[in-house]
């Protein structure tokens, strides 16, 4: 159950989940305010906490403003870079008159046919969607390989764009998988597939999980440390705004 709000200054978000214990709060990259809490929770607790969180939503205010001026917004135009496998591969827009727009990747790196007519908004359209294809093929194909060596299978698998997280296992066993993984090199994607994977076993971060990780994936810090300095730099690169 979600609920928009004004609260203070802030544009405030309220989502109520069933079985959360406790309240929490996150600042989106686009400054609104975010607390997920118990679906009984009392609206004045919940003000309280924002309240009480003002410091912390300030300070992430201006991390966040000061990551929009090192990585400003893409335009989708021509010679912009964008991370594909963990290289930064150069964008090639051709205009042409055809309605849509379409990306498609070569040896030089990606290319877009683009209508001379078409919005910054159109081209990153396209430009997820070519994320989401190459991400569907790729995931699919690692998810196969783990999945035997783990002898962990997935009750299902999906491809999203969730802004915040790389990977999540609900305890059904379903696996979804962020397409802004295939920003990342490729022993970074396996990383995270065997991360999820994972938590078929374990739906938590224990030591023994870890440890399962680690069978699988020897030095997992590096990779997460990858994911950690290059998050900022993919949410602009799919930043919808
Ligand atoms: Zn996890």
């Amino acid at each position: 159950m979600r609920e928009v709000t004004q609260f203070a200054n802030y544009h405030l978000e309220i989502w109520r989940r069933p079985r959360q214990r406790n309240m929490h709060l996150t600042v989106r990259p686009d400054g609104r305010v975010r607390v997920t809490c118990n679906k009984r929770c009392a609206k004045r607790e919940i003000l309280a906490f924002v309240e009480d969180s003002r410091l912390f939503i300030e300070k992430r205010t201006l991390e966040l403003e000061a990551m929009r001026k090192r990585f400003p917004p893409k335009q989708m135009l021509s010679g912009e870079t964008f991370l594909f496998f963990g290289r930064a591969l150069p964008l090639q827009v051709v205009w042409t008159w055809s309605e849509r727009c379409a990306v498609t990747i070569n040896d030089s790196g990606l290319e877009m046919t683009a209508p001379l007519s078409s919005t910054r908004e159109a081209r990153a359209k396209a430009m997820r969607l070519f994320y989401k294809k190459q991400a569907r093929l790729h995931l699919a194909e690692r998810v196969k390989l783990f999945s035997e060596k783990m002898n962990l299978f997935p009750k299902q698998v999906s491809v999203r764009g969730q802004i915040t997280r790389w990977g999540s296992c609900s305890a059904r066993g379903e696996i979804s998988l962020n397409m802004k993984l295939m920003c990342a090199p490729e022993a970074v994607i396996d990383y995270v597939v065997i991360h999820e994977l994972a938590h078929i076993q374990h739906l938590n971060h224990s030591p023994r999980f870890w440890n399962l990780v680690g069978q699988h994936f020897p030095g997992y810090g590096e990779a997460k440390a990858w994911l950690k300095s290059n998050q900022a730099e993919i949410a602009v690169q799919f930043d919808r705004r």
